[in-house]
């Protein structure tokens, strides 16, 4: 019985230990990779081994399937085939390989121990948008471990993809995926057909994402769904279980969260807030009517409406741009964000009216204006949002800006 080194794929790497020798291994691996070993097993046949990486203190844990608590060996004969596809383990036991198991003896097909196996309890989330693509490790509390961000490239962003999923997983194992991706997405057919990225049309994202860690779970959401479900688990939407998530920024991207769970609707494009109508004779909409609350709110459609009423700017004037003006008490920049503050208030009360919701959560560019935005949100909601079961419906601004996606696709997994 030889000590086997491990193999590595393109992401992730093929852990096999070899029986008695896998302290050994364990030790010789923890130095390459990191790793510290913070607890043995009693006996080679007995007890966990818990690992520890030093640079990112998140936990690896290298358990005996066949210690501790009897395992249930059919979930465990399962399970070993498709973690071991998983790139995630291995296993052999202290004999160097099958012998009879304690339930299953003199059947070969059954008999073999299950023995070290690699779980890990962090996922992989990816973030992909129309000019940024990010991904994270993130632990089960919702933390990011260890995290990258890459600008989507104009052509091929594939390749983008791939190079920041690597620089981000390190070999380390992952036990599922999650991906959040801009819109629209078909969560049926697992594609992405994002506006601002012309080169991905039906692009099957989800299928390609699986080519690279075979047999992981892996999962598909609107990024609109992936911040409200980001915000809802650790940020300001935390104990609310219907709510709403806003991203006011280029546009008025948003996702629902009811009855604590993310909601996709029919193809994973329910929350679409930036499309409720709040000018039925405004000016048209990338979706092909007018008037809707991101033809008022969007950045760049604020900054353009300024212009129009006179605002004196530079070329490069953006919304940050305009939110230092209004600040500084100028006039049609007031204006502009008094008009984008009653065009989202008017799509929340409609959305909430519709959903039954109590809480709504405001993030993007546009909402780093703070008061300037929330302040005509807060004024409209008292005259648009007056059934007595939205009574007590609240606004509150997000609080974990660009990790809202990443934390949110994590939690479609975990
Ligand atoms: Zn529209």
């Amino acid at each position: 019985m030889g000590l086997r080194r491990p193999r590595r794929g393109p992401v992730g790497g093929v852990l096999t230990l070899g029986g008695l020798r896998a302290s050994r291994w364990i030790r010789a691996t923890a130095r390459g990779r990191g790793l510290r070993r913070t607890r043995r097993p009693a006996s080679p046949s007995l007890g966990t081994v818990t690992t520890r990486n030093v640079g990112t203190r998140h936990p690896v844990q290298h358990r005996r399937q066949a210690a501790g608590p009897r395992p249930n060996l059919t979930r465990l004969h399962h399970l070993s085939p498709r973690l071991g596809r998983s790139r995630l383990v291995v296993s052999r036991s202290p004999s160097g390989g099958r012998r009879p198991g304690p339930h299953h003896a003199g059947d070969p097909a059954r008999s073999s121990w299950l023995p070290w196996v690699t779980v890990t309890d962090l996922v992989l989330a990816l973030d992909f948008g129309g000019t940024k693509i990010a991904a994270a490790l993130v632990d089960p509390s919702g933390s990011v471990v260890r995290s990258s961000r890459v600008p989507t490239p104009a052509s091929d962003p594939w390749d983008a993809v791939v190079s920041v999923v690597s620089s981000v997983v390190q070999g380390d194992p992952v036990s599922a995926v999650g991906i959040a991706s801009a819109g629209p997405v078909d969560t049926i057919r697992g594609t992405v057909s994002p506006i601002n990225v012309p080169s991905w049309q039906a692009f099957p994202l989800r299928s390609a994402v699986s080519d690279l860690f075979p047999g992981l779970r892996v999962e598909l959401a609107g990024d609109g769904v992936c911040m409200a479900l980001g915000e809802h688990r650790r940020g300001a939407g935390q104990g609310s279980s219907f709510m709403v998530g806003l991203v006011v920024s280029t546009g008025v991207g948003g996702g629902l969260v009811l009855d604590g769970r993310p909601f996709g609707g029919r193809t994973g494009n329910a929350g679409h807030i930036g499309h409720i109508v709040v000018e039925p004779d405004g000016a048209p909409c990338t979706c092909g009517g007018r008037g809707c609350a991101e033809t008022v709110a969007g950045g760049p459609r604020m900054v353009a409406w300024a212009r129009r009423a006179g605002w004196q700017a530079p070329d490069e004037a953006d919304a940050a741009v305009l939110a230092a003006a209004a600040l500084a008490g100028e006039k049609i920049p007031l204006e502009a964000f008094e008009r984008a503050g009653q065009a989202v208030g008017m799509a929340i009360a409609g959305a909430a009216a519709v959903c039954d919701l109590e809480l709504a959560v405001i993030g993007g560019g546009v909402a780093q204006a703070g008061e300037l935005l929330f302040e005509p949100v807060r004024r409209t909601l008292k005259t648009h949002a007056g059934l007595s079961y939205l009574a007590g419906l609240e606004v509150r601004a997000a609080e974990l800006g660009g990790e809202a996606g990443l934390v949110g696709a994590a939690a479609l997994v975990s």
